[in-house]
């Protein structure tokens, strides 16, 4: 049995309407979600996306459950959240248009995800990026439940609402262009995410250049960019770099060759600028930091395909 994809939202058997206070807890949920958001991009630490502000205390934003309900809130669940146990490739679905959420072992969490999409009611979904002890999330608010399937037990959940994604064929021809943009960033900011820590886990959290362990500070920068042949989000396309090595190297101020040499323009510096000596020119002849394991050592071909471009 198939969920709504009529335009029109249609009231789901036991359907809860929320209340008032109902619509200002989860509308702070969102505010919140996109505070963070700016704040900490993709990576947001646990820690801080535990609870949220409301009112005159705080709401928890997701529970050891998979698919969450605070108390505080009557008309469903608040948000759904995946851990790293699967490959990550499963959670989008072929053709990228949207994700695959497993059904909770508790039918009133599924119950209650089936009213949500009938009344088209955004939730928060929170991809774990980083594994315990200090887990990051991505976070993807507002999320919205477009469909279930019963048999295979899955939700499909998406960054726009039934009514667009699915609904009537006139809808979706306007809402093409839209859906697919809202999609894509959603599947790069997946494929972003996890490289991010692929790469930082094989560097262990440093700058390949300066060594920097501030983790908020670090990237997954990609070698050959992902627009590009050969740009496949693998540790070996990849270097762990401090935001300033990150955008010296995007910008060509900083290079590696292909014996992992570190190379710097003298042009770009300032000859009276310590600082900029300090922290760019005094590298050149360096080389890079890798990983301990060999295998992932950033891949030759593609440093040399870079420094030719
Ligand atoms: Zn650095």
């Amino acid at each position: 049995m198939r969920g709504p994809v009529a335009s029109t939202p249609t009231a789901y058997p036991g359907e809860v309407l929320p209340t008032p206070r109902d619509i200002r807890i989860r509308a702070a949920a969102l505010a919140w979600c996109e505070q963070l958001r700016a704040r900490w991009g993709d990576h947001v630490p646990a820690a801080e996306a535990r609870r949220f502000p409301f009112e005159d205390g705080s709401i928890f934003l997701y529970g050891q459950q998979g698919i969450f309900k605070p108390r505080e809130l009557g008309d469903g669940p608040l948000s759904i959240r995946t851990s790293l146990s699967g490959p990550y490739q499963d959670e989008v679905r072929d053709g990228g248009e949207s994700i695959r959420y497993d059904y909770s072992p508790r039918p009133a969490e599924n119950e209650g995800l089936k009213r949500l999409a009938a009344e088209m009611t955004p939730v928060v979904y929170l991809v774990q990026v980083k594994p315990k002890p200090a887990p990051e999330y991505m976070i993807v608010a507002p999320a919205f439940v477009l469909d279930w399937n019963d048999a295979a037990r899955t939700f499909e959940v998406s960054y726009q609402p039934a009514a667009v994604a699915g609904g009537a064929e006139e809808l979706r021809e306007t809402s093409v262009l839209e859906k697919r943009y809202g999609l894509q960033v959603l599947r790069a900011r997946l494929h972003q995410a996890h490289f991010r820590k692929e790469v930082l886990s094989a560097y262990r959290n440093r700058c390949a250049v300066c060594e920097l362990r501030v983790r908020p500070l670090l990237d997954g920068a990609h070698i050959v960019p992902d627009s590009l042949p050969g740009g496949d989000p693998v540790v070996q396309n990849g270097l762990s770099l401090c935001a300033l090595h990150h955008r010296a190297f995007d910008r060509r101020i900083l290079r590696v060759d292909e014996d992992y040499r570190i190379d710097v323009d003298p042009a770009a510096i300032h000859a009276r600028d310590a600082e900029a000596r300090r922290a760019l020119l005094d590298h050149r002849g360096a080389r890079l930091v890798l990983p301990p394991r060999r295998e992932l050592w950033p891949d030759p071909e593609r440093l040399r395909r870079v420094l030719g471009a």
